[in-house]
């Protein structure tokens, strides 16, 4: 890992640019701190793009995605908002499990193998972060990442 100071206002402004490019979706961008994460950029964007992935994946055309960025307790916080399907309280604890899907067969439309957050966890613990989910079934999901950082707010 190539940890440097990042400014993630800066990471999840382009990476929402990106998305609306690419998925035709809109994604509301929150900065509500501009704070400094000591992170390594590129694995980085992989996590908050696997993360956006799966808001637009389980979630409807006209369901707003949001990315917010914080600062508590001295540390960053960075979370990935969607009102889509929802997980259910059951299987919340698993969904970080390599190969684990929940409902395969609805997941199978989506595509995909269930190994993103998988990866997910493994980067954002390989920086010194950790990553929760809260969800409700048929109301949507919110991952929030907790990464290190070293000043105060800008
Ligand atoms: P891959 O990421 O490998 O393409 P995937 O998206 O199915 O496949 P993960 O990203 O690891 O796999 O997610 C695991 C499972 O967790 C998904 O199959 C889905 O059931 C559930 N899940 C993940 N993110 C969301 C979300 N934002 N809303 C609802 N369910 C989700
Ligand atoms: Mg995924």
């Amino acid at each position: 890992y190539h940890l440097e100071p990042v400014i993630l206002a800066d990471v999840v402004a382009e990476l929402a640019d990106m998305t609306e490019k690419f998925s035709d979706r809109l994604i509301r961008v929150e900065i509500r701190e501009p704070v400094l994460a000591i992170v390594d950029r590129d694995r980085l964007k992989q996590v908050l793009i696997n993360l956006i992935d799966n808001a637009v994946k389980y979630s409807d055309f006209d369901q707003p995605i949001e990315l917010i960025v914080d600062y508590a307790q001295q540390q960053a916080i960075v979370q990935v908002c969607d009102q889509g399907v929802g997980i259910p309280l059951q299987d919340q604890s698993r969904i970080f499990e390599r190969f684990y899907r929940v409902d395969e067969a609805r997941a199978r439309s989506a595509g995909g193998h269930g190994l993103g957050l998988a990866i997910v966890k493994t980067l954002v613990e390989g920086m010194g972060g950790s990553i929760t989910v809260r969800s409700k079934l048929d109301e949507g999901s919110v991952f929030t990442l907790v990464l290190p950082t070293q000043a105060k707010p800008l």
